[in-house]
């Protein structure tokens, strides 16, 4: 009796575990969702403010990716974006956190990491974005692409807006591709 009990109650807790895993993941790469994300970031940010330590975000977004659905189909497209998602994840630290925003949207936070950290954090992402050979199953390949990155930091002052820093990040990001895209923009300094 108590060994059966046991083993509903186990049963009960991994579904419970892979409930909370399915609601939270971006099941294409394994990234937290938009939703989970803002969830964290929220948690994130009153730690921060907290303890007084700087957060910055990146904004990024794969450049002309439609063109690659179009020429290579859309399950390059899915490879491509994984391959992506994998990069950023590499290249931030484990206490850095990466979610998917949108199709091919995504947003890292840095939590203790002030303007110029972010600048860089992005630029070298950029960087190895460029770099990466993305090649496709049936050997075809390789796909190279490049992505446009906006950073928004807070570094002091009052209540950080959650809502207003990802609205700065996305302005960035849009001056990054109006700009000619591959590169990063951060927030311009009359807006502190
Ligand atoms: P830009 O440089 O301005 O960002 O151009 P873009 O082509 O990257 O941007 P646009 O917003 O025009 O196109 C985004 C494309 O992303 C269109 C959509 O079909 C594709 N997309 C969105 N989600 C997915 C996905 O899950 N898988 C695949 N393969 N494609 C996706
Ligand atoms: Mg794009
Ligand atoms: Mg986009």
């Amino acid at each position: 009796e108590l060994k059966c009990r046991i083993r509903i109650g186990e049963r009960i807790l991994n579904l419970e575990r892979r409930i909370l895993e399915l609601a939270n993941t971006d099941m294409l790469t394994g990234l937290l969702n938009r939703r989970a994300f803002m969830e964290k970031i929220r948690q994130e940010i009153s730690r921060t403010q907290r303890e007084k330590r700087p957060l910055s975000l990146i904004m990024a977004d794969i450049d002309h990716f439609k063109r690659i659905n179009d020429a290579y189909g859309h399950q390059a497209g899915d490879l491509v974006l994984k391959r992506f998602a994998e990069q950023l994840t590499a290249s931030t630290r484990p206490y850095d956190f990466t979610g998917r925003y949108g199709g091919e949207e995504f947003i890292v936070c840095l939590p203790g990491t002030g303007r110029s950290g972010a600048g860089s954090i992005a630029e070298r992402i950029r960087r190895q974005t460029e770099d990466m050979e993305i090649m496709l199953p049936d050997e075809s390949g390789p796909i190279r692409i490049t992505a446009s990155f906006g950073t928004a930091s807070h570094e002091e002052g009052p209540r950080v807006d959650v809502d207003l820093l990802i609205k700065r990040a996305d302005e960035a990001l849009y001056r990054a591709k109006r700009g000619g895209r591959n590169r990063v923009c951060g927030t311009r300094n009359d807006e502190d």
